[in-house]
């Protein structure tokens, strides 16, 4: 039997300008979507603060004829603000959404208590039945606020339990770590699709900051190959390449379902990589 073509998304932020967004719609999404993408998703900022550029930017690429999955979190919102939301997404035809927690928003105060994603989706399926697949967050280095790693996983099939289909993980480069954890949510009996997400190394100091920040570890020998690189961006992409495209290949080698790509809004890393594995 011939092995099943492995499932490959592009995630994409909203930008802040409307350049940005003119950029994103006639050149990195056409060009990514050359590739064949299953879909586009696009991120939600923490507490709903791109709600409207989302929105906006879901419905330009649905308009453009793709597939795409927002992404969706309570943030400060109550019940009808996400009601609406849902309404507005079934609306425009749209089938998936990526289902978060969310953080509290940077310098805001934010609220006083998040609503776990796994409400989120118990919400999503008392509104909307089984109208849209539903995918989560799922994390092989441990979601840096969780109490152990066993707790992280029984709440990761908390949210399949809820309803959802399938999850997206965060990026992580020890290979291992996702390997390992498919196997713990397997024996706590979780049988759905668990997605590779995948960073391209693109600006290694924001890399760096953001990987402290979201508990996703850079292996030393990476950090020791770039540094010895200085300022020269284009070795560092060079090599940034070569190390996603070995993490992938490992990957898809070993029975992972697909690959979501942390596009960054970026064509050229995402692209290379994705022509290095041949698919
Ligand atoms: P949850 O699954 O709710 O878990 C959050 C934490 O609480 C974990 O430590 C978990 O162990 C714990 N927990 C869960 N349920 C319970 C419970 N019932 N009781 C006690 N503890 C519990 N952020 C954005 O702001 N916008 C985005 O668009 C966005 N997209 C993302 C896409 C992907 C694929 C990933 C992996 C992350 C994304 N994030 C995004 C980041 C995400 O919002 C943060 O990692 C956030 O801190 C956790 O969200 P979650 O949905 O995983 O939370």
């Amino acid at each position: 039997m011939a092995a099943q073509k492995p499932r490959i998304s592009c995630e994409f932020f909203p930008p802040k300008t409307g350049a940005g967004i003119d950029r994103l719609l006639t050149e990195v999404m056409p060009a990514l979507n050359a590739l064949g993408p299953e879909f586009f998703s696009v991120t939600y900022g923490a507490g709903g603060s791109t709600r409207d550029t989302t929105v906006g930017l879901v419905s330009s690429i649905r308009e453009a004829g793709t597939d795409v999955a927002p992404h969706l979190s309570f943030g400060g919102d109550d019940d009808s603000t996400i009601a609406a939301l849902l309404e507005t997404y079934q609306g425009a035809g749209i089938k998936r959404l990526v289902a978060l927690r969310g953080d509290v928003p940077s310098g805001t105060g934010g609220p006083a208590q998040l609503i776990y994603a796994s409400e989120l989706v118990a919400f999503i399926r008392e509104r909307t039945g089984d109208h849209f697949h539903i995918e989560v967050a799922a994390y092989p280095e441990i979601h840096p606020e969780a109490k152990s790693y066993d707790t992280d996983i029984a709440f990761l099939k908390t949210k399949f339990d809820a309803g959802a289909d399938s999850a997206i993980t965060q990026y992580f480069f020890n290979v291992e770590s996702y390997f390992y954890f498919l196997d713990q949510c397997a024996a706590i009996g979780i049988d759905k699709p668990i997605y590779a997400g995948v960073m391209p190394i693109i600006n290694f100091s924001n890399l760096i900051r953001f990987s402290a920040n979201c508990g996703a570890e850079i292996p030393r020998w990476i950090c020791r190959r770039i540094e010895a690189y200085g300022d020269n961006q284009e070795s560092i992409a060079k090599f940034g390449v070569e190390v996603v495209t070995q993490l992938c290949q490992t990957l898809l080698d070993n029975g992972a379902p697909g690959i979501h790509f942390y596009t960054m809004n970026q064509v050229e890393p995402t692209q290379q990589i994705y022509n290095n594995l041949g698919l």
